[in-house]
């Protein structure tokens, strides 16, 4: 199956009792499938209004993850076992993983602007 806002490869990931949700492995989107209905994509989100945060405790401070998809950040860790905020992830926070912007902004920018702000 093919990414509706990009185009890339969407992989097959968590069956929920709702369906199969899917993620893109290029801008990071993720899509649910039911049975039987077309899939139901997603609606554009600002880069710091589209991932949860992961908090993952280290020696001395604390790394923002973003958690893209199931349990997987955006810089390709299991996030299992790290805290999940109920604020979404701002890549601007000094305390956000590095590879998680990196990773993330790429992502962001395949985003076609077409679709940017369509209604949710
Ligand atoms: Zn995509
Ligand atoms: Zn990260």
């Amino acid at each position: 199956m093919r990414c509706d806002v990009c185009g890339g490869e969407l992989r097959a990931g968590d069956e929920t009792p709702w369906g199969t949700w899917w993620s893109c492995g290029t801008c990071f989107a993720t899509a649910l499938t039911r049975p039987g209905e077309p899939p139901d994509l997603p609606p554009f989100r600002p880069l710091g209004d589209r991932w949860t945060t992961l908090v993952e405790e280290q020696a001395a401070s604390v790394v923002w993850h973003a958690l893209v998809f199931s349990t997987l950040t955006g810089c390709g860790r299991s996030g299992a076992g790290m805290a999940a905020e109920n604020f979404s992830w701002k890549p601007d926070d000094n305390r956000a993983c590095e590879r998680c912007r990196r990773v993330l902004r790429t992502a962001d920018a395949h985003w076609p602007r077409g679709v940017r702000g369509r209604p949710g």
